[in-house]
């Protein structure tokens, strides 16, 4: 993996730029094959060089899920954002400041946010596409489905924006495990988006755009013929959360694994374990563990120990350590002459390469993608969206 590349530090973020490339032209195809456009989710990768390339490969747009996220992108020259979550108070005059420059919209679930965002919009003499944004069922954000057509009205009629349609995000869903369970319910969430997108246009509210659908229901959003816009973000780097799902669209993923955090061996003197510069502040800890993909012995596990160290753990080593007090384990197994010194176990100064848990806020902890080619040279893209709100 990564042969030629020698990471200038560690802990490093990687990505397989051939992997890479393959995942953004595959979703593309997917996309155009059924008619769909893809405006990526921007909060994955928070980079706008990546998001520019998305773009120029046939995406529309951007998503975002922060004000500060879609300024960041407008900056790095991606040109049309839609922000996917109300924004709070603060980020009406900001986005309509924005829209001087790009195409900009945002999704709302109130009134009173309509009425911010069109307020904004006039003050600043510009217009923000409007999205109405409708919970499916994860009652993170959006509207209850029987105030759709009150929200749309509203927003069809208050100047200063252009009322474009409606969101679905089906966030509850995108990791259910089983591939049969997410199709039904998903199936549920599409027939009740299908019966509002009918009172709309009965309305004559009709959705320019239904919006929605990430990387673990992307095949279902594209064969529903309800979304004309997908979200999917993730698969454009993969994570371990998602490997461990089934793919939407049966059999095996068509995305790779194309992220990786790069770790230095920087002790390695007992036997259960060697010891990384990849712990809590390397690796976000909200999914599951990071897994070993190379540099050491199959099946070794990666676990934090510390912010700023992670054990590799040698798969001989989860016998000694499995129950009891971690400390006594370690050091009984480093006494007993009968436990073998595992002979493939990294060296101290090796590598060992990562595949990130959960991608998302993995990303939004490190400046910069090092985009490395199959030759082993490198690119450095700035996560340039974070630590903006
Ligand atoms: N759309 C919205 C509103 C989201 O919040 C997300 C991610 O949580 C996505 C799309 C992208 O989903 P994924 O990264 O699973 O493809
Ligand atoms: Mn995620």
């Amino acid at each position: 993996m990564f042969e030629g590349f020698t990471p200038p530090q560690t802990p490093l973020l990687a990505v397989d730029r051939a992997a890479l490339t393959r995942n953004l032209k595959t979703m593309q195809d997917l996309c155009d094959s059924h008619g769909v456009r893809l405006r990526s989710h921007g909060k994955t990768h928070k980079c706008s060089t990546l998001g520019r390339l998305q773009q120029a490969g046939g995406a529309v747009g951007l998503c975002a899920q922060t004000v500060g996220e879609a300024e960041a992108f407008v900056k790095g020259g991606v040109t049309d954002v839609l922000v996917t979550a109300p924004p709070p108070p603060w980020g009406a005059v900001r986005l309509a400041a924005l829209a001087r420059t790009a195409r900009v919209g945002s999704v709302a679930d109130s009134a009173e946010q309509i009425e911010r965002l069109g307020a904004a919009a006039r003050a600043a003499g510009v217009t923000l596409d409007l999205v109405v944004d409708i919970d499916p069922g994860t009652h993170r954000t959006g509207c209850h489905p029987d105030d759709a057509v009150a929200l749309a009205r509203l927003a069809a009629s208050t100047e200063g924006l252009n009322y474009m349609g409606v969101q679905a995000y089906a966030g509850h869903l995108q990791h259910i495990v089983g591939l049969e369970e997410r199709r039904v319910a998903d199936h549920a969430v599409c027939a009740q988006l299908a019966a509002m997108v009918a009172a709309l246009t009965n309305a004559n509210l009709a959705p320019e755009v239904v919006t929605g659908g990430g990387t673990g229901t992307h095949s279902f959003a594209l064969a529903s013929g309800l979304f004309n816009e997908l979200q999917a973000g993730s698969y454009a780097v993969m994570d371990v959360e998602y490997a461990d799902c089934a793919a939407p669209g049966g059999g095996s993923w068509p995305f790779q694994a194309s992220l990786f955090v790069a770790a230095s061996v920087v002790s390695a003197n007992h036997k259960s374990h060697v010891t990384v510069d990849a712990g809590f502040k390397a690796m976000s800890m909200d999914g599951p563990p990071a897994r070993v993909a190379s540099g050491a012995a199959a099946g070794s596990l990666w676990r934090p120990m510390g912010d700023e160290h992670g054990m590799i753990i040698h798969p001989d080593g989860l016998a000694l350590l499995r129950g009891g007090n971690f400390v006594e384990a370690v050091e009984k197994a480093d006494r007993d002459a009968s436990v073998p010194w595992p002979a493939d176990a990294p060296k101290a100064g090796g590598l060992v390469w990562l595949q990130p848990g959960h991608c998302d806020p993995t990303i939004n902890l490190y400046d910069a993608l090092h985009v490395v080619a199959e030759d082993g040279s490198f690119e450095r893209w700035a996560v340039d969206a974070r630590r903006v709100s």
